[in-house]
């Protein structure tokens, strides 16, 4: 098959992921390994749109037949009141990472959470029911952890997070088992979350909130970061006996979450997988 035939045609269905910056992003990599594993004339690319131009961007959507989006920064939130209706589980976070255009309506969703419980579950094994959980930071992607682990019954959630109007917030999703803590709870818990840059790549070097002379075996230790693929944290905390899972899986499965929320098809997860790990090793 020449490279041409592979090429995006006129009757090609278009996604894409809008943020900015938006160069750096995966989600066009993960979705089209998908699409070709799955044999769809579909094609994701990238829109780079800057803060305030999500309005006329959103407008453009049905009149361009665009399928669906991708969302991210600093788009999230402001796209949830440029949709036609939300799910719930957006509207309780308050942001959108993922936009349906199903017949010319505009319905806005969040797939982090299930990202995160289902990398949880591939990655550790560990079912967060009844489970004491501790989340560092308060930001978009710990409210979404915070709310995915309430709804699947953790026994308690703790947010641990420098801003403390931002982390009554967030624990707030947790209804009845979510509250404010600190760093020095975690010893006690059996899940720990980083969802702060802290560790990052390009970010600046600053001591993990929790440090991992806290952490050990029995315990799951998550960093939502994907790049590097393993955090010098998650590195001390392996080194200590935890359980530990980077940030590649909850990539990986709230993109394939919007492959099936546009699609209707199960997503090829392993192929989608293969890939990201590829971009990002592991
Ligand atoms: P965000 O909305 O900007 O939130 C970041 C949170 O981290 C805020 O609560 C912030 O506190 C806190 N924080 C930042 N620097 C800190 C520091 N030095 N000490 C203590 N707290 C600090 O960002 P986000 O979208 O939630 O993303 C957070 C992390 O998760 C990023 O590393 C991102 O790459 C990762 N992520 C991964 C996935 C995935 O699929 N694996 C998905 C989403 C996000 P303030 O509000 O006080 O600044």
């Amino acid at each position: 098959m020449s490279p041409r035939e592979n090429w995006a045609s006129a009757s090609s269905t278009v996604v894409g992921v809008m943020g900015d910056p938006v160069r750096h992003s995966l989600s066009p990599l993960l979705h089209n390994t998908a699409f070709a594993a799955l044999g769809l004339d579909w094609v994701s690319v990238g829109f780079p749109v800057k803060e305030g131009g999500a309005p006329s961007a959103l407008a453009a959507l049905v009149p361009l037949g665009i399928a669906g989006l991708s969302v991210t920064m600093p788009h999230k939130r402001v796209v949830r009141a440029l949709v036609d209706e939300c799910t719930e589980v957006a509207g309780r976070l308050d942001a959108v990472n993922c936009v349906i255009n199903r017949d010319d309506r505009l319905v806005g969703d969040n797939t982090d959470g299930q990202g995160f419980l289902e990398a949880l579950g591939r990655g550790t094994g560990m079912d967060p029911r009844a489970r004491r959980c501790v989340v560092v930071g308060a930001g978009g992607a710990a409210r979404a952890v915070v709310l995915a682990l309430y709804e699947a019954g953790a026994g308690e959630v703790v947010v641990v997070a420098r801003r403390p109007e931002a982390a009554l917030a967030a624990a707030a999703l947790a209804g009845e088992v979510g509250r404010v803590g600190s760093a020095r709870e975690a010893p006690e818990c059996d899940l720990i979350v980083n969802a702060t840059p802290i560790g990052m790549v390009g970010h600046s070097k600053q001591p993990p909130v929790v440090p991992a002379e806290a952490l050990g075996p029995g315990q799951v230790v998550v960093d939502l970061i994907y790049e590097p693929a393993e955090t010098a944290w998650m590195a001390a905390a392996a080194r200590r006996g935890a359980t530990v899972l980077g940030g590649i899986g909850m990539l990986v499965h709230q993109a394939a979450a919007q492959l099936e929320r546009w699609t209707g098809l199960e997503p090829p997860v392993e192929a989608m997988w293969a890939a990201a790990t590829a971009a990002h090793g592991s």
